[in-house]
């Protein structure tokens, strides 16, 4: 579901909205392979209509399931923006794009997920990789090719490590 306000309902004063934004709908599916939403998007905040613009804020959580990008382990990392805010003006070239008197919040909530998605995840700060797995030597002798396979497989495996 998309967050969308409704103007003549912020003329009468600060509406709360709730929504769960998906992955298809944040165009987030495909983004980042080590980087996924577990759950869609949760978003809890206040609108409010200034002079001239549109005022949210409120929570924005994040769900999702990182794979460690060292040793390749899956494990769940959820963000939380818990001041977010954002300020959409009505007019000048920036103005927010109103459709009948509904705006639609969902690509800001987008753009801030983006920019939350962690860049390099690790499943704890320390994390030594594979280097005492012995799979070190396959990445030195095999191409880079035979190396990616290699590590679709470790994260098939260790996903089921951890069904487990
Ligand atoms: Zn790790």
């Amino acid at each position: 579901m998309s967050l969308i306000c409704h103007l003549h309902q912020l003329e009468e004063g600060p509406v709360a909205l709730e929504a769960k934004i998906s992955a298809a709908e944040l165009e987030l599916e495909d983004f980042d392979e080590l980087v996924r939403l577990a759950a869609p998007v949760d978003c809890r905040v206040e609108v409010q209509l200034l002079d001239d613009g549109i005022l949210a804020k409120g929570t924005v959580t994040i769900p999702l399931v990182c794979e460690c990008s060292r040793c390749l382990k899956a494990f769940d990392c959820d963000v939380v923006l818990r001041d977010w805010a954002c300020l959409l003006p009505l007019e000048g070239e920036e103005r927010v794009q109103i459709h009948g008197d509904a705006v639609d919040l969902t690509p800001y909530v987008r753009e801030d997920t983006v920019l939350a998605l962690p860049q390099h995840p690790l499943c704890r700060p320390d994390c030594q990789g594979l280097l005492f797995t012995g799979l070190e030597k396959v990445k030195q002798v095999g191409s880079a090719p035979r190396m990616e396979s290699n590590s679709s497989v470790w994260a098939e495996l260790n996903k089921l490590n951890l069904e487990k």
